[in-house]
């Protein structure tokens, strides 16, 4: 059996083939398998250059960092307070549950939105079930959904930066259903919003509750490399450097697959009895374009937007106000480049230390972010143009001054798939379609979530699926699954 795609869903089912009993290889075009977790080094410390948390509250990633042996590694964020710039300087962010306000009291503390915008809001708890702007019969934009019912401004300034931390979204782009599901079960109570965002939080924030991230010592891409090298050590064979240009049914005696791996001028046959493709979606099209070119174009039609992260080391004293808590999030109506700062010293206690360690007390790591849905414009500026910006608004927000330690710049082009309006029927048409043919599967971001956890959730039911297939398909023998060289 062969995965294409080394990132955490074809990790995943990788992993998980070759622990129930199969033989697999799997192919990653990049020189690294881990996809969108990756560390680099940053003024001597180790750093997140992708993904840096995982929600706690699915089971997934954390059981998976348990099963490849870093149990004890994990840790929760050592604060769960951010702000918003909004209406010109850092703010507060009230209780929400995915932008929509919990608490009136706070939010209207909190000046994120104008008074207006606080009345506004408060109406949707005398006019429940407001009206739905419903773009498609079966689902409708988040971002017009929340404006239709609290008002324009939690869409701009609460949602819009949540939204864009997450999706790189945008509001009234991205489904209510795909992308915003908890929105969607607040909205399904029948209650207003607010009244149903309380009972979520008082349940989330009761003392029981686990906290909601969680990540590894040393950064989460720890996650990738220790499930390659348990995949490894379970049999899989790991090929990098391995970029896989098209996979066909194989003709004759036990068909199968064969894939053209390599140069294209060059390239390598690799046959296989099942394929997962664990790819991005632009790329699955491509490999299925031939064979199922109704799920090649549905696939297509699944956009992606780029972003990048500028990471600094600021030395003690280089921040005159810093954030409270973990960073602060940008709304895009504030007009700035910048979509959020994550304050990773302050939010890792593990890191804060090290730089500490490092450089001295004080020394402060963090990343901002940048790249939305349809604006790469601000993507076009070279690193250091990047890093210019970066320290130009840090220096209106949060005062950053003097010299840096260290910066770099780590560019995520078609980083995040976008569920627009109507994406769950786009990935069941996508579905049914390779469902329909013996010994093939997909899983990754583009499907069922694009957090760590769901992208595991999908490359593992991929994994079994498609071992449960090769396990009782009429020919060949269980464990068969295998590669030959060309
Ligand atoms: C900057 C950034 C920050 C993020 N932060 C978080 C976070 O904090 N928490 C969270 O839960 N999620 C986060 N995400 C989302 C999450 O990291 C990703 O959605 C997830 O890791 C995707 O995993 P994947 O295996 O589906 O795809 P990928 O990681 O994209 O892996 C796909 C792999 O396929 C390879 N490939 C493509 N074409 C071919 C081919 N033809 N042949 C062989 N190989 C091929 C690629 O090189 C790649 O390695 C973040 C994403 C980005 C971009």
């Amino acid at each position: 059996m062969v995965v294409v795609g080394g990132g955490i869903a074809g990790l995943t089912a990788a992993l998980r083939v070759a622990r129930l009993g199969g033989r697999v290889s799997l192919l990653e075009s990049s020189t690294t398998v881990g996809g969108k977790l990756a560390r680099a080094e940053l003024a001597g410390l180790t750093i997140d250059t992708g993904a840096e948390s995982v929600l706690n509250r699915r089971p997934e990633a954390v059981d998976l960092a348990r099963e490849v042996g870093l149990g004890d590694d994990l840790r929760h964020p050592a604060t769960s307070a951010a702000e918003v710039w909004s209406r010109g300087r850092l703010r507060p962010l009230p209780p929400t549950v995915l932008g929509v306000p919990s608490d009136l009291a706070a939010l209207a503390r909190s000046g994120v939105l104008s008074r207006a915008g606080v009345v506004r809001t408060g109406l949707d708890r005398v006019l429940p079930g407001g009206a739905v702007p419903a773009d498609r019969a079966d689902d409708v934009s988040v971002g017009r959904y929340v404006a239709g019912r609290l008002g324009a401004e939690v869409r701009d300034r609460l949602l819009e930066p949540l939204l864009g931390g997450i999706y790189a979204g945008r509001a009234d782009h991205l489904s209510l259903a795909a992308a915003a599901p908890q929105v969607l079960a607040l909205a399904s109570t029948g209650d207003s919003l607010l009244v149903a965002a309380r009972r979520s939080r008082q349940q989330t924030a009761a003392a029981s509750a686990p906290p909601l991230f969680a990540a590894l010592v040393g950064g989460m891409g720890r996650l990738a490399e220790a499930a390659a090298a348990a995949a490894v050590a379970a049999g899989v064979d790991v090929r990098t450097g391995a970029t896989v240009r098209s996979v066909s049914r194989r003709a004759g005696p036990g068909e199968g697959w064969r894939l053209l791996v390599g140069r294209a001028d060059r390239p390598e046959t690799i046959d296989a009895d099942a394929v997962v493709l664990a790819t991005p979606a632009a790329a699955t099209a491509r490999l299925l374009d031939e064979l199922l070119p109704s799920a090649a174009y549905e696939l297509r039609g699944i956009e992606y937007a780029s972003v990048a992260l500028v990471s600094l080391a600021v030395p003690d004293g280089g921040v005159v106000r810093p954030p409270r808590g973990s960073g602060f999030l940008v709304p895009p109506v504030e007009g700035r480049s910048a979509k959020a700062a994550t304050w990773s010293s302050a939010k890792w206690a593990w890191l804060g230390e090290e730089a500490a360690r490092e450089h001295g007390r004080g020394t402060i790591v963090l990343r901002v972010s940048f790249g939305r849905h349809g604006e790469a414009k601000v993507l076009q500026r070279d690193d250091v143009g990047l890093v210019e910006l970066a320290a130009a608004e840090l220096a209106e927000a949060v005062g950053l001054r003097g010299p840096l330690l260290d910066a770099r710049v780590d560019r995520w082009g078609g980083g995040l798939p976008q569920y627009a309006v109507g994406h769950l029927g786009r990935v069941a048409r996508v579905g049914r379609a390779v469902a329909g043919v013996d010994g093939l599967e997909v899983c990754g971001a583009a499907y069922h979530g694009v957090g760590v956890p769901a992208c595991i959730a999908d490359g593992r039911a991929a994994g079994d699926r498609v071992w449960e297939w090769l396990r009782t398909r009429p020919t060949a023998a269980a464990g068969s699954a295998g590669t030959m060289p060309p």
